[in-house]
C-alpha cells in the first residue's frame, strides 16, 4: 500500500516530500511529482511536509483523485521526464 501523489501537486513541484524521503521513491513527470509503489516502504513521512497536501495512503486516496494511482504507478516508470532526465530529482532512471 504505497503512498500516491495527487492531482494538487500539478504545477508545483514542490520538493518538501523528496527531502524527507528515505527510499528515494519520488520520480518527476513533466507537471508534478509521482512515487514508485515499487520503492515506497510507507513510512508517510512525505505526506505531513506537502504544503498543498497531494500526497495519501492509496487507501486514502479521495475518489476524485482516484486515478491518481494508477498514475503514480505507470509514470514512475515513463517519468523523470520521459527518461530523458530529472533537472529537479537530478537523476536519470
Ligand atoms: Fe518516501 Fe515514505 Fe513518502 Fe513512501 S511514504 S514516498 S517511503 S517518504
Amino acid at each position: 500500500m504505497p503512498h500516491v501523489v495527487t492531482s494538487s501537486c500539478v504545477n508545483h513541484k514542490f520538493q518538501d516530500c523528496v527531502a524527507v524521503c528515505p527510499v528515494d521513491a519520488f520520480r518527476e513527470a513533466h507537471t508534478y511529482l509521482v512515487i514508485d509503489p515499487e520503492e515506497c516502504i510507507d513510512c508517510g513521512a512525505c505526506a505531513t511536509e506537502c504544503p498543498v497536501e497531494a500526497i495519501y495512503l492509496d487507501d486514502n486516496v479521495p475518489l476524485n483523485e482516484i486515478e491518481w494511482i494508477d498514475r503514480n504507478a505507470n509514470e514512475s516508470i515513463d517519468s523523470d521526464v520521459a527518461n530523458g532526465g530529472s533537472p529537479i530529482l537530478g537523476k536519470l532512471r
